[in-house]
């Protein structure tokens, strides 16, 4: 494969713009170039100097596009693309009236597959090169996602949702059935190729402590696989867990108890927490996920990101589609923007673009990996145009610095706004 350099504006980080001041951490560059060799980025500096440097790599300019690390999605539910959207339901309820019944039918492994490839189709088409999916309880489910994923040479993660109860037939497995389902699944896709395998309790209500316990015991058993569920997203889900555990601490003691708190463990929502639990995610080094326009559409509450960054948590950013209204990582961040200001403590473009690229890659231990606009890092790429509707461009022909430029696209943008994607160094062809 022959060297290849982007052309364009790029935005890259050196670090993390909550830990130090975003100015310190951000590197614009107005007239810049990434080159690509082997499908990883080799370099990131002034495009005259990469031409100049190398005189036979094949040229791609974006003119005043942005080149950005693809965005990183670490929290969604890829069967659930078909319900997106669904009207008016608060978590227990949209779980039965919406979600259970889809989940119900990728029992079909045609309908499975096609959801499959039909949902990392639209995260490409918004410019989301990695993401991190709960699957069904089938195990197919979850070979045909990471077929589809391989198939696109995507990296991802994901793993089969386990649940033995508090959940309608043909969506229990049983704790033996989970814990050898699971074992196969890892021997048979954790880290072949670009994935990575996620041990997947959905969520403490729907699991025995005898299956928490299994998952918790095949977790040791398998330290390298990441750990994925949910983690106080509602109250009366918070209350609901509270009298199915009456001897747990919190929400987050019916994880902790069985082995299913870990550095490599990743909890959805984490809105409404005790201040124990803060601790003890931060002193585990564990990563929350952010999933704001979920946490509107469903009513779950205002997630605490100043807070929770000031403790040194590790947090991502999600669209948790399809309880998330839109695949759209520039959507998330608006929305991610609107709840801070609700909260008081709005965000800096330079932070939100930073939560959906190295955060979330970060969070999901793949910081340096993907995620990342620097040598070394996998080529997963995105190009934004920063004027892809009249209303956006009428707004950016104003702007005087980057900053300007890309906030109406954070607020307005959508999959419009996907010039290009790149994966592993080679550009996706749009369906
Ligand atoms: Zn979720």
């Amino acid at each position: 494969m022959s060297d290849v350099i982007l052309l364009g504006q790029t935005l890259s980080f050196a670090g993390d713009p909550f830990a130090a001041p975003w100015s310190e951490v951000t590197r614009h560059r107005e007239r810049g170039g990434v080159l690509i060799r082997d499908g990883r980025i080799a370099a990131v500096d002034e495009g005259d100097i990469l031409r100049q440097a190398n005189p036979g790599a094949e040229l791609r300019d974006y003119g005043r596009a942005l080149i950005s690390a693809g965005f990183v999605d670490a929290h969604m539910h890829y069967p659930q693309s078909s319900i997106i959207g669904s009207w008016g339901k608060r978590l227990i309820d949209w779980l039965n009236g919406y979600t259970f019944p889809e989940e119900m039918r990728l029992a079909d492994p045609d309908y499975a597959a096609e959801t499959a490839g039909r949902t990392l189709d639209l995260a490409l088409a918004h410019g989301t090169t990695s993401l991190c999916s709960f699957c069904t309880i089938h195990p197919h489910s979850v070979d045909l996602f990471f077929e589809a994923a391989r198939q696109r040479g995507m990296r991802v993660v994901a793993g089969k949702t386990c649940m033995d109860r508090n959940a309608p037939d043909g969506l229990r497995d049983t704790v033996q059935c989970a814990q050898d389902d699971t074992a196969a699944l890892i021997a048979r896709w954790h880290r072949k190729g670009r994935a990575l395998y996620a041990i997947t309790p959905r969520f403490s209500p729907t699991s025995t402590p005898d299956q928490l316990e299994a998952l918790g015991a095949l977790w040791a058993a398998n330290p390298d696989c990441l750990m994925q569920t949910h983690l106080a997203e509602q109250t009366d889900e918070v209350a609901w867990v509270r009298a199915l555990f009456p001897d747990a601490r919190d929400y987050l003691d019916t994880y902790e108890r069985f082995g299913l708190l870990g550095e490599r463990g990743l909890y959805g929502h984490a809105i409404h927490l005790e201040p124990r639990e803060i601790d003890r995610l931060a002193e585990t080094g564990a990563a929350v996920v952010h999933c704001p326009t979920s946490n509107t559409f469903i009513g779950s509450g205002l997630f605490d990101m100043a807070g929770l960054k000031g403790r040194g948590l590790s947090v991502g950013l999600a669209t948790d589609t399809g309880g998330g209204s839109s695949f759209s990582m520039l959507r998330t961040m608006a929305a991610a923007y609107e709840i801070g200001q609700l909260r008081g403590t709005p965000m800096h473009a330079a932070q939100l673009m930073w939560l959906a690229t190295e955060g979330s890659a970060r969070a999901l231990h793949l910081g340096g990996t993907i995620g990342h606009l620097g040598p070394g890092a996998e080529a997963d790429l995105v190009v934004l145009d920063l004027a892809s509707t009249p209303a956006i461009a009428q707004r950016t022909d104003r702007a005087t610095d980057l900053w300007e430029a890309l906030f109406p696209t954070i607020m307005m943008g959508d999959d419009r706004a996907v010039r290009d994607v790149w994966i592993a160094g080679k550009r996706v062809e749009m369906t």
